[in-house]
């Protein structure tokens, strides 16, 4: 689950590591008031509003603006609130900016040449182990830095059992050319942030940049978190900042369903009982000459009501040209599944306009398929693998 930069800011805040403040608004109304507010708390006259969407390159877009007065935090963020950002991350239909992050201005006027730094936790799957990634190179766009100048780019690897060791933290702010003030700062910021990643049980925390202000003070101006869903029954709290404007609709509905569903934009649907059949049955279409429109694992129990919705569900997507159903009865017996489909098709009439192929195998296969060969309907039964390819083939001509 992905977060908001002001909810990042905030886990960060409160694992002690220093962040750009700011206050969420959701009108221009309460940006004025929010900048008000954080004149009053932190001095600074000047505020960046920055549109809060769940992608980056926003600043490229036009998403994070300067305001060097009230007025101008009213027009800016009016103007931000109700667009569709685009960025190079999103797609060209950009996303709807729903609410704005007020942050105090900490590029100092007068101080040129900030320095920015890149810096991130992630975990390391090949590894296993957590990676602290960081450059001298900031604010700009991290895989171009890495393509380009790629011995820029800094590895620290560390032992999820043992944890950030003090001399790592330490050559993290050598290695960034610190001294002094900033270096203590930097090794503070460092330890806080693998905290603030550890302690939440986060796949990815991305802070670009990571400032060094005029005054030595190391502060996350940026912060893109990524929370790994599995641990989200530990930490009810952020599991309520999970946003489902950001989320793709359809997965939203399908989740609430209890379906293991991932949109594709492809132009045939599919259903499938297991993970691994389901990735076989997309290379299946692939090579069948089809792209998958999604994946779908219906999990064990293919009853007549789960189908309907999978069904319901796949037919959502106006591309889908044609639905392979690819069941493993094991456990659940094919003549079951099958009468489940037959009676889905029945029950939702006309809401199924697109040749649907299925194939069932294992446990009553044979009687499964003359169920649905006997039901009248526009349906295609196969047993083997490469029967229901071949149909797939034959109904996208
Ligand atoms: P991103 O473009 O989505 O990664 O959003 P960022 O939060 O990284 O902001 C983009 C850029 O805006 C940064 O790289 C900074 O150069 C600039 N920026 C962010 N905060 C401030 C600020 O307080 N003052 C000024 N002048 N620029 C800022
Ligand atoms: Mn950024």
């Amino acid at each position: 689950m992905n977060l908001h930069e002001y909810q990042g800011k905030e886990i960060l805040a409160s694992f002690g590591v220093r962040i750009q403040r700011g206050i969420v608004a959701g009108s221009a109304k309460d940006a004025v008031a929010a900048a008000k507010q954080l004149t009053q708390e932190t001095g600074t006259g000047w505020h960046v509003i920055k549109a809060q969407v769940h992608a980056g390159g926003r600043g490229k877009g036009g998403g994070v603006k300067l305001a060097k007065n009230l007025q101008e935090v009213e027009e800016i963020a009016d103007s931000i609130i109700g667009m569709d950002l685009v960025t190079p991350q999103t797609s060209a239909e950009g996303k709807r900016v729903h609410q704005v992050l007020v942050a105090e201005d900490v590029y100092y006027p007068g101080d040129s040449e900030p320095d920015e730094f890149y810096m991130s936790v992630l975990l390391d799957r090949s590894k296993g182990r957590n990676m602290i990634m960081y450059s001298t190179e900031g604010g700009m766009d991290i895989e171009e830095v890495a393509e380009k100048t790629s011995h820029l780019i800094f590895h620290e690897e560390v032992d999820p059992s043992i944890g950030l060791m003090p001399f790592q933290a330490r050559r993290i702010a050598f290695n960034l050319g610190l001294s002094g003030t900033a270096f203590k700062e930097m090794v503070k910021f460092v330890t806080a942030l693998y905290k603030a990643y550890e302690s939440s049980d986060s796949s990815l925390f991305e802070i670009n940049p990571v400032l060094k202000t005029s005054d030595d003070k190391i502060m996350a101006v940026d912060a893109k978190v990524t929370l790994d869903d599995n641990a989200l029954y530990r930490h009810k709290d952020y599991a309520e900042m999970r946003d489902l404007r950001e989320e793709d609709p359809i997965e939203v509905e399908a989740k609430e369903a209890g379906l293991n569903f991932v949109n594709l934009d492809g132009n045939v649907g599919c259903m499938v009982n297991g993970a691994g059949l389901a990735m076989a049955t997309m290379d299946l279409i692939k090579m069948a000459g089809g792209e998958p429109a999604n994946f779908l694992d219906v999990g064990g129990t293919a009853d007549a009501k789960r189908v309907e919705t999978a069904f319901r569900i796949i037919l959502k997507d106006p591309n889908v040209k044609a639905i392979l159903v690819n069941i493993f009865g094991g456990i659940v017996r094919c003549d079951r599944v099958a009468q489940g489909i037959v009676d889905a098709y029945k029950n939702m009439g006309d809401a199924i306009q697109v040749p649907i192929i299925v194939r069932l195998q294992g446990t009553n296969a044979e009687i499964a398929k003359e169920l649905i060969d006997n039901s009248g309907l526009a349906v295609h039964s196969a047993i083997e693998f490469q029967e229901a390819a071949d149909k797939v083939q034959e109904v996208l001509k």
